[in-house]
């Protein structure tokens, strides 16, 4: 790219209020990173890309692309139990125009992906940029004990499924976003609509949870595609069925405007929540649930294959939307 915008992501990449880890040995400017992990640990890795249009509204403000592409990969970390250290950055910008002013845009986006990074003590340590359709491309690495990682396949029969919050307000944020399905939001107050907005555009990873989860959780994901879908992910890893009991189901406030079954569904198959799904031995569970009452039983692993929903009554609850029929 041209040296002035080359200087451009060098002006607004270069943060010098970034921590000082004594493991990085060389960061950004030079043709690789060079980091030096902790003697007796494993290292974990992820990656995720968002496209303008696609997992963001184009309207989207940087400063909530800069924290989503972030919050997202931590969520990740948070799944595993990892502690966050590192991550890189690669950049599709647009041509400057009128609409798209790279020095406002980046002056946005880093400010708010560096406050981020400082509240989990991560240095940026190289990146790419390259000019395209927007697009933000996050990788991220974090520490593992030895023999740590909360897998996907450790669930087994008997053990008690867990929330570490309540779902839906992201899939309301979305609505509100798009303004559509208006009757989804339409009796909530500007300050419960502006709640569902920042869930939807600032989502908070559970680091502290997935880490305090490392040595008790038998399997753990966050919740990205909606509950159901990614239970399932859980299920079929571990080769074991579920049964959940709705009214258990913990219900954003944003939700308000819904009848109890659409509150349900939206908190089932809407995306974007990023809690913690984890299942735990059930003598586990009482310790852990009075340590933690954000946190929310719903239901149990079962031998029998499948994801049963149960209402009150133990009636099975089927429902329409959202990929359940893989779970038959
Ligand atoms: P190369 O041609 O070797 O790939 P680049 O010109 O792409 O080098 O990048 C030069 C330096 O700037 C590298 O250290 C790279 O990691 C860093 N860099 C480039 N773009 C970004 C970005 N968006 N965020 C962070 N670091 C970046
Ligand atoms: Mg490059």
């Amino acid at each position: 790219m041209p040296g002035s915008e080359f200087q451009l992501i060098q002006a607004y990449f270069s943060d010098p209020l970034q921590p000082l880890r004594p493991d990085l040995v060389l960061g950004i400017g030079d043709d690789c990173a060079i980091v030096a992990p902790r003697e007796q640990t494993n290292l974990a890795f992820s990656i995720d890309t968002l496209v303008s249009g696609v997992h963001f509204p184009d309207n989207t403000p940087a400063d909530a692309i800069a924290y989503k592409a972030l919050a997202v990969n931590l969520s990740d970390l948070a799944a595993m139990g990892a502690e966050p250290a590192w991550f890189t950055l690669s950049l599709t910008l647009p041509e400057a125009s009128g609409q798209f002013s790279h020095e406002a845009w980046l002056h946005d986006f880093s400010q708010a992906l560096f406050t981020l990074a400082r509240e989990h003590n991560m240095s940026l340590i190289g990146g790419d940029t390259t000019h395209g359709p927007l697009s933000v491309t996050i990788q991220i690495c974090g520490y593992l004990g030895k023999q740590g990682g909360l897998k996907r396949s450790g669930a087994r029969e008997g053990d008690i499924i867990v929330l570490t919050g309540a779902l839906g307000a992201a899939a309301i944020g979305l609505d509100i976003a798009l303004q559509q399905n208006h009757a989804h939001y339409a009796c909530l107050s500007h300050s419960d609509r502006q709640a569902a907005l920042d869930a939807l555009n600032y989502p908070q990873a559970r680091i502290a949870a997935g880490l305090s989860l490392q040595n008790i959780a038998h399997a753990a994901l966050d919740i990205s595609d909606g509950l159901i879908a990614d239970l399932g992910h859980i299920l079929n890893a571990s080769n074991v069925g579920a049964e959940l009991e709705l009214e258990k189901l913990p219900l954003a406030n944003s939700l308000a405007c819904l009848d109890k079954e659409s509150a349900w569904e939206k908190a089932l198959t809407g995306g974007d929540d990023y809690e913690l799904c984890f299942t735990v031995a059930k003598e586990d569970w009482p310790v852990i649930a009075k340590k933690h009452p954000e946190f929310t039983a719903i239901g149990s692993i079962m031998a029998q294959k499948g994801l049963r929903l149960l209402k009150a009554d133990g009636q099975e609850h089927i429902i329409h939307s959202g990929g359940y029929d893989h779970f038959g």
